[in-house]
């Protein structure tokens, strides 16, 4: 699979199937972090799904997806199939993807920036009080999987792709700053522990 057909795919896929959802669960106080599962083989979606805190507060948008596909009647093995999060994942949610056989993810937002633009410090906060590690601390390349930013493929991909990628990251990210708002807007209603 080339990069630039990676690329083109998973930033549709965060457009196009995961942000409808999130635009719908922040209204109901969830936060705006999103997720997929898609095959290696020919990039089809198996499922989308986003963040239900407001149910449970282990549901962040990557372990709440892993419930769904594991309800799924029919399922690849994790062998065969990309996982993609919409933001960095957090301790919990990588050591999910981990113990449910996947050898990969890949993120668009880092961790930095769900402290620095979304208003969640959690992730950082926990690598350091539970680990001691600072930001970039952990290891995105593992014996368990490989973590790539989907923004870092974007920016070594040639023209025109390149221009092509940040536009449409340009638009993802305005989608997300609005999502963002919503979120915060609602913040105090909620009883998520670490909201
Ligand atoms: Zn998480």
């Amino acid at each position: 699979m080339r990069d630039v057909q990676l690329t083109e795919r998973l930033l549709n896929v965060i457009e196009d199937d995961i942000l409808p959802l999130t635009a719908k669960e922040v209204e109901a106080g969830n936060k705006v972090f999103g997720a997929a599962i898609l095959r290696k083989s020919d990039l089809s979606l198996v499922i989308a799904g986003t963040n239900d805190e407001t149910s449970n507060p282990l549901w962040h948008g990557e372990v709440h997806t892993l419930k769904q596909f594991y309800e799924l009647s029919e399922r690849p093995d994790t062998k065969e199939l990309l996982f993609l999060s919409t933001h960095e994942p957090c301790t919990m949610c990588m050591s999910a993807i981990t113990w449910a056989g996947f050898d990969n993810y890949f993120y668009f937002f880092s961790h930095e920036d769900s402290r620095d633009s979304f208003g969640i410090p959690h992730d950082l906060k926990i690598m350091k009080e539970l680990y001691g590690l600072e930001p970039g601390g952990y290891r995105r390349n593992n014996a368990f999987f490989d973590a790539r930013s989907i923004v870092d493929m974007a920016e070594a991909a040639d023209e025109p792709d390149r221009t092509r990628f940040f536009r449409q990251i340009e638009r993802i990210k305005a989608s997300y700053a609005l999502a963002s708002d919503t979120y915060q807007s609602h913040k105090g209603e909620s009883k998520i522990p670490l909201g």
